[in-house]
């Protein structure tokens, strides 16, 4: 089963901990989903309201689309997840709420406003899931 949240490897607490963004790297590099954007991700999940909350912030490096100019946040992150990665939407719910933490490489992401692919992966950052990528200087 390829999308089977029991097979998602976890790291222990300490190893994700080193992956986490200082608050003053999130401030600076970071695009914060507000609120009308995490009920976005949750609409986009079929998930309920209030849901995803408590598994944030959701961190997105600070990116513009290169074509309209729409700053790319997590909800572009998941609409590219289910989109180009083809992931169901209770796995990626599972994995963005679910009590393992995952790490995983930086990504490419698709805006959500023109469908336009970014050029450069992107780093990325919340309560479960986290990027290994090492923050840029
Ligand atoms: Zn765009």
């Amino acid at each position: 089963m390829k999308y089977d949240y029991n097979a998602v490897r976890s790291v222990d607490e300490d190893e994700f901990s080193r992956h986490r963004r200082s608050d003053d790297e999130i401030t600076k590099n970071f695009t914060i989903a507000d609120s009308e954007e995490v009920k976005r991700m949750e609409r986009l999940l079929d998930a309920p309201e209030g849901s995803l909350g408590a598994c944030g912030p959701y961190c997105l490096q600070h990116t513009n689309c290169q074509n309209c100019g729409r700053t790319l946040t997590m909800y572009d992150f998941v609409l590219t997840a289910l989109v180009d990665a083809d992931h169901p939407k209770a796995f990626v719910f599972q994995v963005l709420t679910g009590d393992k933490k995952v790490v995983q490489t930086a990504r490419r992401v698709r805006c959500s406003c023109c469908a336009t692919t970014a050029a450069k992966a992107v780093q990325y950052h919340c309560g479960a899931y986290a990027c290994d990528d090492p923050p840029k200087p």
